[in-house]
């Protein structure tokens, strides 16, 4: 398998740093070095600003469907060169490459979603007071975007937040994963081999803290999106605050999972089990806290443990592979932290619990049981594959331990209660909730959370509104 090095890409053109900086890129399957990324220095970043600042001046003009054309033929680049991209993706991010290949192909579909939905992006005529007058109010584009995107989806986190500027007609900087540079290159490429012109676009590695120092307090940026942990988001908002920013914040969750004495507990095990254990848990949405009423505990376990023995553990790259490494060893070492925290504080471990073999990051699916409230996996996201279970008598208790966190991104729940369907869904603090399935962030359908979890939409019609400004014009004749 060929693995690229990855460039920067400002005003149109791929290019080095200026100083020659690089950061290694690090298979995750195997700890070794697969190639390197150019480490942007400050001065790489002001060339990115300045072309961007000329690209939105040039791309606010484009009309929409030409816009929209160009979008389609970078999805359909994208469907082209899955395969490449896909096997970039799994070589840097560790994900089986059917996941990697999902990946890809949803961001076509998410691209074209955006391109169609820039269509419909309508002002208001307002009626007036007066036969002569007219009142308008107009949607422009907000500006220049800087975004910033984690390694768990490099594809995927990078296209919501893109297709969503460029629809509008804001040009677009992203700051993507320097552990996972090849494939947001690749879908970088897609666009500008689609025809969007030099400036619209750029791509920048770089030290985080100071790529995004530099850029979000930049004159010529007009909004901020960034999709990571919490912490970081707070760090970034109050940042984009200093300087009149718009910020859109895509942060940590921790979702909880309700059972309910009337699930259909095979079906959720079934369901849960794929959700749980998918990119290696790494996932924003990932079901966390699995509350499960303790009429159904023995079965929902047991399903739970089955599920995760028959995963294959291995290279992403292997065919027979259902579930890869950590994406990198920071996640490796927090898991290993949070199992051992987990039986120290009373869990009982029901299966795996353990790294698998001392080359890369592997990691074995691990079902947790009697998880204590006090157990740093109750209250922290662990991104990882540990499935947390603890039992509950009544849907209220449910409820309140679901709450109880500061995080509220998505939530699920089983039943086949009308009632308590009713119940869940008026009372569950979380932006997304899944009723009976797993997760389906199609991009029709907000995408978003609330309280620690962020801010802002990145689904639906909701999620071009943060790359809009209004302006209100009144005509007197
Ligand atoms: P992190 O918060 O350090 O980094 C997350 C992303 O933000 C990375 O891509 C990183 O390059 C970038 N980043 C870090 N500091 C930054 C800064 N000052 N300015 C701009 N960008 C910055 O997290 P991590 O160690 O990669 O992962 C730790 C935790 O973050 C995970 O356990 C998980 O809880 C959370 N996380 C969430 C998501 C998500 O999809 N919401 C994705 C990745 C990580």
């Amino acid at each position: 398998m060929t693995y690229s090095n990855t460039k920067l890409f400002i005003n149109g053109t791929w290019c080095d740093a200026l100083d020659g900086g690089t950061i290694d890129v690090i298979s995750p399957s195997t700890g070794e070095r697969i190639g390197v990324v150019a480490c942007a220095a400050k001065e790489d970043l002001e060339r990115a600003a300045s072309a961007s600042e000329a690209g939105f001046a040039e791309w606010r003009n484009v009309a929409a469907v030409e816009r929209a054309r160009m979008m389609r033929g970078a999805a359909m680049l994208l469907r082209e060169r899955v395969e490449t991209i896909a096997s970039l993706l799994t070589q840097e991010q560790g994900k089986p490459l059917a996941e990697a290949r999902a990946e890809v192909l949803s961001a076509s579909e998410i691209i074209e979603w955006f391109a169609d939905e820039g269509l419909r992006v309508y002002g208001r005529v307002v009626p007036s007071r007066s036969q002569n007058v007219q009142q308008l109010v107009l949607k422009e584009p907000v500006g220049p975007v800087v975004a910033f995107t984690p390694w768990n989806f490099p594809v995927n986190q990078i296209v919501r937040k893109l297709s969503a500027a460029l629809t509008t007609g804001c040009s677009f900087i992203v700051k993507a994963p320097e552990e996972t540079p090849a494939s947001p290159a690749a879908l970088i490429r897609a666009f500008a081999d689609a025809g969007v012109p030099r400036g619209v676009l750029g791509l920048v590695f770089g030290n985080p803290a100071e790529v995004s120092e530099f850029l979000v307090s930049h004159p010529a940026v007009r909004k901020v999106t960034f999709t990571g942990s919490t912490a970081i988001g707070k760090q970034l908002a109050s940042l984009a605050g200093r300087h009149m920013k718009r910020t859109t914040m895509e942060l940590g969750g921790h979702a909880p999972v309700i059972i309910a004495a009337d699930a259909d507990v095979e079906e959720a095990a079934k369901v849960l089990g794929a959700a749980k254990f998918r990119n290696a848990g790494q996932v924003c949405v990932s079901p966390t806290r699995f509350l499960v009423h303790n009429s159904l505990r023995g079965s929902f376990e047991a399903a739970m443990v089955a599920y995760a023995e028959q995963l294959q553990v291995g290279d992403g790259l292997e065919k027979c592979t259902s579930l890869g490494p950590l994406a990198n060893k920071r996640r490796l070492a927090a898991i290993k932290e949070v199992v051992s925290n987990a039986r120290e504080s009373g869990a009982k471990l029901l299966t795996g619990g353990n790294q698998i073999g001392d080359r890369g990051n592997f990691f074995a699916p691990t079902v947790l049981s009697d998880v204590p409230l006090t157990a740093a996996i109750f209250n922290e996201e662990p991104f990882g594959p540990v499935a947390a279970i603890r039992g509950f008598d009544d849907l209220d208790e449910a409820i309140s331990e679901a709450n109880r966190l500061p995080y509220g991104l998505a939530g699920y729940a089983f039943t086949n209660c009308v009632k308590s369907v009713h119940q869940l869904s008026q009372r569950l603090n979380v932006g997304m909730l899944w009723i009976n399935q797993g997760a389906t962030p199609w991009p029709e359908m907000p995408f978003g959370g609330v309280g620690n979890s962020g801010y802002g939409s990145e689904g639906g019609c909701e999620a071009l509104e943060p790359y809009l400004v209004t302006k209100a014009v009144t005509i007197k004749s």
